[in-house]
């Protein structure tokens, strides 16, 4: 490791990733296949540095933007990697999806108009896979099954520019209960979906064997039929539950539960120590007072870095091994955390914000609690200028400096 650091850092485990991509494959139907998502700098775990490990693990990886796809891409063929199946989620120009079509990136064909685009592939003369996003009860970006003639009025217009080659759908609720009813009507409006557009294709002459996919982490976890051709987790591949209820729910539905590994941890050295008398208060706004003569250490980052504010007064950080309770508000590049308790404590120790240090551990989910929001955020949200070091297994092979 490093040893220059001054400011916070991320540790991505790649052996955890890796190790989490095993265990999600158990839970593919025979001749399905594992997807991975990678969106959101993959959950804020970095990209470039977890890519090497999911690359070789997983079937598919799912982006929402173009950067990422072309990323993806010229890694590829800079290490002489084969190229996986690639599919943007998210919103394109017109322009980036002629580029997909370039670059065998698939597309999703969603709420909010493609015609264009469509129009755009067919005049430079390529081709793009698309798969069609069903609404069936998020209310977000899927096209209604009995509006898809309309909406994809253009398709034959515009001929082999555009070919359909899956159907998705996404769950709104699944890891929030542990009853899976919402979640079983949006199954079966997909199958409904599915049929419709199959037979739109059929009309038009198009292939109708269509890819199915529905599953997120949890759904793919804890609703076996939702898991169909292809799988979709996020969360989990990093090693985190979805919800403590999806947790609950797989212990029913598996019997055991799917062992994941945390596969990040968020370190900063301590940037000072200080000792403060009975009474003197610390942070902005004077929220804490010394209730005895204490020691503080100071830990040079903060909400500019990701740390959320609101776990002022409220988050646990480790410092040699044991839990210190963060004193007073977070600020922009600072945070301040009793360590009376930990006495040796020296500038340059290394605290632990997310991650385990000997046998005390804080969760991505703990630090989230005291933030009243959830680990999704918490770690999509670790700033892109904190860098991430890749750790274990290939990280040797891995990211490029
Ligand atoms: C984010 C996302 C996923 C992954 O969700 P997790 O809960 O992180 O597993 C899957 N599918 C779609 C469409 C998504 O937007």
């Amino acid at each position: 490791m490093e040893s220059a650091r001054i400011a916070s850092f991320v540790e991505v485990d790649l052996d955890a990733l890796t190790h989490n991509a095993s265990v999600l494959r158990r839970l593919v139907p025979e001749g399905g296949k594992l997807g991975g998502v990678v969106k959101g700098n993959a959950y804020g775990h970095g990209l470039r540095e977890v890519l090497p490990a999911v690359h070789p693990v997983v079937d598919v990886l799912y982006v929402v933007t173009a950067q990422d796809a072309w990323w993806i891409r010229s890694w590829e063929s800079r290490v002489g990697a084969p190229r996986r199946e690639v599919l943007v989620l998210g919103v394109l120009s017109p322009e980036e999806v002629v580029r997909c079509g370039r670059e065998g990136v698939s597309v999703v064909l969603s709420d909010g108009g493609f015609e264009a685009h469509a129009r755009a592939v067919a005049a430079a003369g390529v081709s793009v896979d698309a798969h069609v996003h069903l609404e069936t009860g998020l209310s977000r970006e899927g096209l209604w099954a009995d509006r898809l003639a309309a909406d994809l009025s253009w398709l034959a217009q515009v001929g082999p520019a555009v070919s359909i080659r899956g159907a998705l759908m996404h769950f709104a609720d699944v890891e929030d209960v542990t009853e899976q009813d919402w979640a079983l009507h949006q199954l079966s409006h997909f199958e409904r979906g599915v049929l419709a557009l199959e037979a739109l294709l059929a009309d038009q002459g198009r292939p109708t064997q269509l890819v199915r996919h529905a599953a997120a982490s949890a759904a793919a976890m804890v609703l076996s039929a939702s898991r169909l051709d292809v799988i979709r987790p996020g969360i989990s591949l990093y090693g985190l539950w979805p919800s403590r209820e999806t947790r609950i729910s797989a212990r029913m539905v598996l019997g055991d539960l799917p062992p994941l590994r945390p596969v990040l941890s968020w370190r900063v050295p301590v940037q000072a120590v200080k000792d403060v008398p009975t009474g003197q208060p610390a942070s902005y706004g004077c929220t804490w007072i010394a209730p005895r003569p204490s020691r503080l250490a100071v830990l040079p980052v903060g909400y500019f870095d990701g740390f959320p504010r609101r776990a002022g007064n409220r988050a646990q950080v480790l410092v040699g091994g044991r839990r210190c309770p963060l004193v007073g508000r977070v600020m922009m590049n600072h945070l301040l955390v009793d360590v009376t308790e930990v006495p040796s404590v020296q500038h340059g120790d290394l605290a632990t914000l997310i991650g385990r240090d000997g046998d005390a551990v804080v969760s991505a989910e703990a630090l989230a609690e005291a933030a009243d929001t959830i680990h999704y955020e918490i770690v999509t949200r670790i700033a892109e200028h904190v860098p991430r070091v890749p750790v274990g297994g290939s990280s040797a092979s891995g990211a490029p400096g």
